[in-house]
This record gives structure tokens, sequence and C-alpha cells, in this order.
């Protein structure tokens, strides 16, 4: 079957071949990985790797610290004010989305949280123009949702915010096209989409932000405590940071971030294409230049067809399409392990199914 669920996600087949193999044995340890401390040698050493894995895929510079973090991508929302805004310190907010909103219920409490503009106003078809972004001067940073997973709405360049340093949640784009990690602040990402299974996280910080004073807050949420801890200021998801360090390998082998925004490019024109030249049996409204490549949310154009076009897919081996409950329809989720022989068989039921109920 081809798993179009937006996360958990599907993981490339040899992932899960390799972890199963390696699950009952690290190599002559007398256990698995999972079995061992992760301060011993054997986890040193995926740790380690996973690390230079994902500087070297995602083109990390050493000005910037990695941490490998638990919680989600949720509980980076709200650690980042209060590791580096001032209390009451203003922080500014571009809503894109659903994610964009939850950032701002995590952050509420810690900062002065303005939203500086919002795409709501249309359904979240569309980026606000930057031009119409209204920023804060003495803000501590500028919040943004690079790709909204349920809205289907993704940034196409870095906006420029001056000096103020750029936060951007990456958690379902990041790894699939260049990213020039220098235009941004904090880049953080839930593993479950792109990176491997979920219960790990990663959060790639500018180290001279990790100066900051921040608010008061317990060790286990202190950034810079965790970077001097290696990110084990207590015992880590060793078996999804071991997961986490095979996808990544798994990326570089296949061609790394380049090839992946390749792929990603074709897959996700190829589906609009059919969304787009149905004639409106299927619809898809974002701005086509926000359009997201890596979540195609899509509506049929009478939702009594939801379900047999549901049930169908399942029957022809496509399975998760339903759409998130915030909006509805269905959502194709394509993420760097989704070949494009899964979307091309999706293109062709769609037209399939099309023809049995147009
Ligand atoms: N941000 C984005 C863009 C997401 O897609 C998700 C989850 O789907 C989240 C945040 C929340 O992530 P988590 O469930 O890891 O906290």
């Amino acid at each position: 079957a081809y798993n179009f669920s937006a996360g958990p996600a599907a993981l490339p087949e040899s992932v899960l071949r390799r972890a199963q193999e390696e699950m009952l044995e690290w190599h002559g340890a007398g256990a698995s990985i999972v079995e061992l401390s992760h301060r011993g040698p054997e986890f040193m050493q995926v740790a380690v790797e996973a690390e230079a894995d994902l500087r070297a895929l995602v083109g990390v510079p050493d000005d910037y610290a990695v941490l490998f973090v638990g919680g989600g991508a949720t509980t980076q929302q709200a650690l980042l004010p209060l590791n580096f805004a001032a209390a009451g310190q203003a922080a500014d907010y571009v809503v894109t989305g659903h994610w964009g909103r939850t950032a701002i219920r995590q952050a509420a409490p810690y900062a002065d949280l303005r939203i500086a503009a919002s795409g709501e106003i249309d359904g979240f078809h569309s980026i606000p123009a930057r031009e119409a972004w209204r920023l804060s001067e003495d803000a501590a940073y500028v919040h943004i949702t690079a790709n909204e997973t349920i809205h289907g709405v993704e940034f196409r360049d870095v906006p420029d915010v001056g000096d103020v340093p750029l936060f951007a949640d990456f958690s379902s784009s990041i790894a699939s096209e260049p990213i020039d990690v220098t235009r941004y602040g904090a880049i953080y990402a839930g593993a479950q989409k792109n990176l491997g299974p979920v219960g790990i996280g990663v959060a790639i910080i500018r180290r001279d932000l990790l100066e900051r004073v921040g608010q008061p807050r317990a060790d286990i949420f202190d950034y810079r405590l965790q970077l001097a801890n290696g990110s084990m200021l207590n015992t880590p998801p060793s078996w999804n940071w071991y997961m986490l360090g095979l996808t990544v390998k798994w990326m570089l082998a296949e061609g790394g971030v380049a090839e992946f925004a390749r792929r990603s490019a074709a897959k996700s024109t190829l589906l609009y294409e059919s969304i787009d030249g149905s004639g409106g049996f299927y619809r898809n409204q974002v701005d086509s230049a926000a359009r997201s490549r890596m979540n195609v949310p899509f509506f049929l154009h009478d939702d009594a067809l939801d379900q047999p076009f549901l049930e169908e897919a399942r029957a022809a081996g496509l399975i998760s399409l339903k759409g998130h409950r915030v909006l509805g329809g269905m959502r194709a989720s394509i993420y760097n392990a989704m070949p494009l022989e899964g979307v091309q068989a999706l293109a062709q039921f769609m037209r399939e199914f099309q023809q049995r109920h147009g």
C-alpha cells in the first residue's frame, strides 16, 4: 500500500528493514540498541553520527547548535519564548494555518504575543504579503510556520525580517529542499514526517541566541543546559533517535536535499495538475504561489463522495487520505519517503474514480 498519512508518516522500507535486523542485537553487543545505556559507547556513536549526518543533510553551519528534543514540535513552541523572550517582551507571529495558531497558544503565557499577519481572513489560502506584516521593533523574534501541514500552505521564500531572529516550524518540510539556515535564528521540527518516527524532534538554534536570559524555567526546559548535556539531561528517546539517524542516512544516500527537492516538485506538480485538470470534480483553493509540496489537501465537488472515495482508494492500496478534522475533505501527504510511483497511482485512481462517479 502507499501511505499518505500526514504523520506519523511512511518511513522508507529499507530503514524499517534495517531496524528490524538490528533490533534483536546491536552489532554483537549482547542487547539491542534500545536496551543499552544512552551513555554507553554504542548509543553515543548512534547519537554523534545522527548529529553529523543531520548537519550534512540540512547544511547546518557550526555557529548553530543541534538539539535532539522530546515533547514534539508543540513543546518547542512553548520553549522558544521561555528561552528567548524576556518576561513581557513582544514576540511576532505570522499565522498561515492551524499550526501557527497552535504556536500562539503555546507561547501566549510567556510573551507579549502579537499577530503580525494572518491568512485567516481568506481561509488560509495564501500567505499575507510581506509588505502587509506589522512587525514590532522590540520583538524577541518573528515566528512562521514554513509549511502548514493541514492547510497545505508553504512559504516558498524566506521572508526578510531585518535583524530580528526568524524562528520557523519546519516540522513537515525539513529536508525536502535546501534551506539557508543562516537566514533563521531557530528551526524546529517534530521528526514524524520527514525525519523518522514520532517521539523525537530537532531544534537548530543560532548559538549566540543561547546567551539570552529568557525567563525562569526548569533545567529540563532550558536549551542551553540541554546543549551542554548533549541533549541528554534526562534519558532521551533512544529508539526514536536511532531511527532518525537511519532515516537521515537514507536521505543522504538517496542524493540529499537537492534530490528530494527535485522529487517533491515532480510529485506535487503531478498531484496539483490532476486536481486542477479535473474540471472542478476535485479542488484545492490554495494560491498557486503558496501551495505546499508536502501536504496536498483537496475536496471532492460533492462531499457525499468522500466516503466512497476513501473506501475505493483503500481497496486500491492508497491509504490515509482522509483530511484533517479541522478542514475535512482529503489530504495527500507526500513526504520524502513517498515514491513518485505512489503519487502516480493516486493520480490514476483519481481519474478512474471521476470516470465512475462523475
Ligand atoms: N507543527 C506542524 C507544522 C505540524 O505539522 C505538527 C504536527 O503535525 C506540529 C507542529 C505538532 O507536532 P507534535 O505533534 O510533534 O507536537
